[in-house]
């Protein structure tokens, strides 16, 4: 009989047993396939519901969410130690996971749905990105091959920044203590990467006409990311005792910027020429934006004034992730104009001369 219950002894609990026999027997009674399709589904149906949970989203009210059977959600006080970072976020976290459950968990609801699915859309942002300036931006501005590959390479950056971001937030939930911390490096590793990114594109066109300092800034760069990756391998990097020296280095990394942006403006003239008023504010704005993100993500501000209730939607991280993305997309669209504004306009000759 087609599409009828087999084999109700297979089932593990008496109940289940028996409410098979009780389907089993109805489907062949009917002796109709229709009704028997009827019975898979309602078999089906009643496996869902069984696996519905309803969760507390903040204070407001309990929503239904379908969680795959073998995940469940635990509070801040039920976790293992390592995944106790911030006391604010009281609920919704996945613990205890192999690795098949920590993908599985993508798609239910937990505190870092909004963390994972950000830095995904983010990476297929670029990735479309990506395609499209070497398909139709770069080849209708005639660009060198050199610009096809340094787009190419901040790309790629990007990409690989927002994807160490998933990947930690996706099983940052194992249940091997050791997995869990070697993907937290991974996604610090991935934002070292990310910066990487924009400063490879930044020094590259800024110093479009001068290869000798554009030499020196890109040599400087790399130099500075690879020792941050050396620390990064250190057993202690990850310990409460370096977090001031995590956040000294990123601070620094990050900070170095100014330098070749201070040394380019006085190159070009000081601060009334025109192409510096040009770029400039949009450094200036990165920078902002980075100042902002960055208070988000060591303050702990929102949770911080309503524990509890950002568990699942408007917490600190959440935020450091949309501005994560924000920015990268605005320096896209930035070296994007550069590319086209150099492409353009041919350099100077007090610039190449020096
Ligand atoms: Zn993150």
């Amino acid at each position: 009989m087609q599409g009828c219950p087999a084999r109700p002894e297979r089932c593990r609990t008496r109940a289940g047993r028996e409410l098979l026999r009780l389907v089993k027997c109805l489907c062949h009674v009917s002796n109709s396939f229709s009704l028997a399709v009827d019975c898979s589904s309602w078999i089906m149906h009643q496996k869902l519901l069984k696996n519905a949970h309803y969760i507390e989203l903040g204070s407001y009210q309990y929503w239904p969410v379908l969680v795959p059977r073998g995940i469940r959600l635990y509070t801040y006080e039920q976790i293992p130690l390592f995944l106790k970072d911030n006391p604010y976020i009281t609920d919704g976290y996945r613990a205890y996971l192999p690795s098949r459950l920590c993908l599985k968990s993508l798609f239910i609801l937990s505190n870092e749905t909004v963390n994972i699915w950000s830095h995904l859309l983010g990476f297929l942002l670029f990735f479309s990105l990506g395609i499209y300036d070497m398909t139709a931006v770069l080849p209708s501005a005639s660009a060198s091959r050199e610009d096809f590959v340094i787009c190419s390479i901040y790309l790629f950056c990007f990409q690989v920044c927002m994807l160490c971001s998933v990947g930690y937030h996706v099983f940052c939930c194992h249940r091997s203590e050791k997995t869990s911390r070697r993907w937290m490096a991974l996604d610090y590793a991935g934002i070292s990467v990310g910066i990487l990114g924009c400063y490879v594109s930044g020094v590259f066109y800024a110093f479009y006409c001068n290869n000798y300092w554009r030499q020196i800034y890109l040599i400087t760069v790399l130099a500075m990311i690879l020792t941050v990756f050396f620390a990064q391998i250190h057993p202690n990097y990850l310990s409460q005792q370096w977090q001031r020296l995590r956040l000294f280095i990123f601070c620094s990394v990050a900070g170095y910027g100014v330098v070749p942006t201070v040394h380019w403006v006085w190159l070009n003239g000081g601060v009334g020429e025109s192409v510096v008023q040009d770029f400039v504010p949009r450094i200036i704005v990165m920078y902002l934006m980075a100042a902002v993100a960055f208070l988000f993500y060591i303050s702990k501000v929102p949770e911080r004034y309503f524990p509890g209730h950002l568990n699942y939607l408007g917490s600190s991280h959440q935020l450091w992730h949309i501005f994560v993305v924000l920015m990268l997309y605005w320096w896209h669209q930035s070296v994007m104009y550069v590319v086209q504004y150099r492409l353009n306009q041919p350099c100077p000759d007090h610039v190449e001369n020096l």
